[in-house]
């Protein structure tokens, strides 16, 4: 069986936000004194598993776990283990922002988690501070090293990039994850959640400008390499890593969308830039362990795909959910 939208799309990729809380506040993410759902709205470890079977019955092949922060849910290392047994997933893999690793990657590596994405924007302790609203830059450096020697593959650093911000670290992050053999993202601002802010309505840098900064130090060669996500990705001449660009201002990237996300309290969110969604909770809750019944929900709901987003440049909120809601 397999997923297919509306738009002829095969979809083989869920993005599973497994909390929406977090140990940090990064200021395009979060308020500095976010509202958390409360508990009971929350898909449980079991509930979790049941999509993720669910989704790879249905022919997904790679399953991100996202959040807020992945790492503050407890007992995640088992629900790791639990999904990693499934049949038929390539690639299982996560997203966190680096803070816990020193403990977890080592039982995250002998779960089966197979690939590791960390957030890192800045190279400055005191500016990671602020981004972070009260993260500590040492203890997410020490998580890369402890995933690397947890012998994770292809570790890849996320950069959101924002003018005013680390717009004059974009070399220096390179350089650094050239010394740390990893692969690193820049990632454009996405409109999502209102925040106490004017900020965003100045601060966009486009993957082009973070380009074109790099393009000063190091010589870019494009590939036409694909990880399954929405990156184009390039690489140097005199390095193995690969510098990827996520776009969804300037490089719209919906033409070749193979994903799909489901939020912490269960919606099935079609598209990151659209609010439709469908109820997988409800349907978990009434009808425990029907596993039949939520792959049909799921099928059904491919064709309310809509074929792209619509993040315009600039400020203007469009949606509502912060990206920690929805998982990032
Ligand atoms: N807490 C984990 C972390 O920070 O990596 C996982 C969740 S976080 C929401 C996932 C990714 O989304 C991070 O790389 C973060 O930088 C990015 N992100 C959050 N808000 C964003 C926004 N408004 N625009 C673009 N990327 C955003
Ligand atoms: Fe937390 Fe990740 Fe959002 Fe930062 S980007 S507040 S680390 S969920």
């Amino acid at each position: 069986m397999s997923l297919t939208d509306g738009f002829g799309r095969k979809i083989d990729y869920l993005r599973l936000s497994v909390t929406d809380r977090c140990d940090f506040r990064c200021i395009y993410c979060m308020d500095e004194a976010p509202v958390f759902l409360p508990r009971a709205e929350v898909l449980t470890l079991e509930e979790l598993q049941q999509i993720a079977q669910a989704f790879t019955e249905l022919g997904v092949r790679k399953i991100r776990l996202t959040g807020g922060e992945p790492l503050v849910k407890s007992d995640l290392v088992s629900l790791v283990a639990n999904i990693a047994k499934l049949p038929g997933l390539d690639d299982l893999c996560m997203t966190t922002n680096g803070s816990r690793l020193t403990k977890f990657a080592q039982p995250l590596a002998e779960a089966g988690l197979m690939r590791l994405n960390i957030s890192l924007d800045t190279l400055d302790p005191q500016r990671f501070e602020a981004t972070t609203r009260n993260g500590k830059l040492e203890r997410v450096l020490a998580g890369i090293d402890a995933a690397q020697a947890a012998g994770f593959k292809r570790v890849k650093l996320n950069a959101v990039a924002i003018k005013g911000n680390n717009d004059d670290e974009i070399v220096d992050l390179v350089h650094y994850a050239r010394e740390q053999g990893v692969d690193i993202t820049f990632i454009e601002e996405m409109p999502l959640g209102v925040l106490n802010t004017d900020r965003r309505d100045h601060s966009l840098l486009t993957s082009d400008e973070v380009k074109a900064q790099l393009e000063t130090a190091f010589n870019l060669i494009g590939t036409n390499e694909n990880t399954g996500g929405p990156a184009r990705y390039y690489r140097m001449d005199d390095s193995d890593i690969r510098i990827g660009f996520i776009s969804p201002h300037s490089h719209n990237f919906c033409g070749d969308c193979n994903r799909v996300r489901v939020t912490t309290t269960g919606e099935l969110l079609l598209c990151l830039g659209n609010e439709n969604s469908v109820d997988l909770r409800l349907i978990l809750r009434k009808y425990p362990n029907d596993i039949e019944r939520l792959k049909q929900v799921i099928v059904d709901a491919m064709g309310a795909k809509p074929e792209k987003h619509h993040f315009s440049t600039g400020a203007e909120t469009q949606i509502l959910r912060f990206m920690s809601h929805t998982g990032g």
